[in-house]
């Protein structure tokens, strides 16, 4: 079969070297081998959208020179759909509504390690049904006590323990959010990816994923998580210390073929920083086990002083 990725900005605003950085790896993987290479917006946390935003990310893609198949996909519009596999969890007994606060949960919730997102104790698992809400409750599924092992293709295997390490998850907010998580898998699968290029931040998304897609019925795909990118001096990116956005450095002067070029020797796609357009790259790269770096990439300063 051939193979098909993804590219999946979320519109709060413009396309920087981490999104560019993604959306190369996940078109190259495709474009390759010949494979699909599909565009999905994650428009479903409607307060932090920007207008415009998602017309200027695709914009910024293709000024990179790149592109992709069929129409683009907006979570926003897909609500029906993930209405009816929460209807197939309900189902399962799987699914059951929780009042509690972000407060209540951090009072008696543990982190697995130290920096992680805090583990959902389960308060709501057993409570009487008869008992009246609080508040508009978020829907959570129970998750099993049961370990998920997988390969990832750049990063090795990881093995998850459901119950321990992700706890129950919100698969739809209190003000009718569905989740990220539950959007992600359904509509990765409903669109036939066959592997999820993504940035290594998450890494921790997958197991709870491939849990979804198996108890929904449906083969999950393979994952390819991609290093982080890091400053010039190695440090995470914050607010405030941000990746500069491929519009800055087009409205500086530099050529798409320059930005692509330090991309690709980052990634380890290329030997050089040569320019090169993304086509030419997938060409260089047909045919050879491709050599993904793991470590996180320090974006060069040719690129953070041009912005
Ligand atoms: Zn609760």
């Amino acid at each position: 079969m051939a193979v098909c990725t993804r590219f999946a900005p979320s519109p709060t605003g413009d396309l920087h070297l981490g999104g560019a950085w993604t959306a190369l790896a996940s078109w190259v993987w495709a474009r390759r081998e010949g494979g699909t290479h599909l565009l999905r917006v994650e428009d479903l946390d409607s307060p932090r959208v920007l207008r415009d935003a998602e017309e200027r990310i695709l914009e910024d893609l293709t000024w990179l020179g790149l592109d992709w198949d069929g129409p683009v996909v907006r979570q926003s519009e897909r609500s029906e759909i993930y209405e009816a596999a929460l209807g197939t969890l309900y189902r399962k007994g799987l699914i059951y509504p929780c009042d509690c606060s972000r407060a209540e949960i951090a009072r008696v919730a543990s982190a697995p390690h130290e920096g992680e997102e805090l583990v959902y104790p389960g308060t709501c698992r057993e409570r009487d049904r008869a008992r009246g809400m609080r508040r508009t409750p978020a829907l959570r599924v129970r998750m099993p006590d049961e370990v998920v092992g997988y390969g990832d293709i750049i990063q090795g295997h990881f093995e998850h323990d459901l119950a321990r390490d992700v706890g129950d998850q919100v698969l739809r907010r209190g003000d009718g959010v569905f989740s990220y998580q539950l959007a992600v898998i359904i509509d990765d699968v409903a669109s036939h990816v066959s592997v999820v290029v993504r940035g290594a931040d998450l890494l921790a998304s997958t197991p709870r994923q491939i849990w979804l897609a198996r108890t929904l019925g449906a083969e999950p795909p393979r994952y390819a998580h991609v290093p982080l990118v890091v400053g010039p001096d190695g440090t995470r990116l914050e607010k405030r210390n941000r990746a500069p956005t491929v519009r800055a450095l087009r409205k500086a002067g530099m050529s798409p073929e320059r930005v692509v070029g330090e991309l690709a020797l980052g990634l380890g796609l290329a030997e050089t920083n040569e320019p090169i357009t993304p086509a030419a790259l997938a060409k260089a790269c047909a045919g050879r086990e491709l050599p993904w770096r793991k470590e996180p990439w320090r974006i060069p300063l040719s690129l953070v002083a041009h912005s």
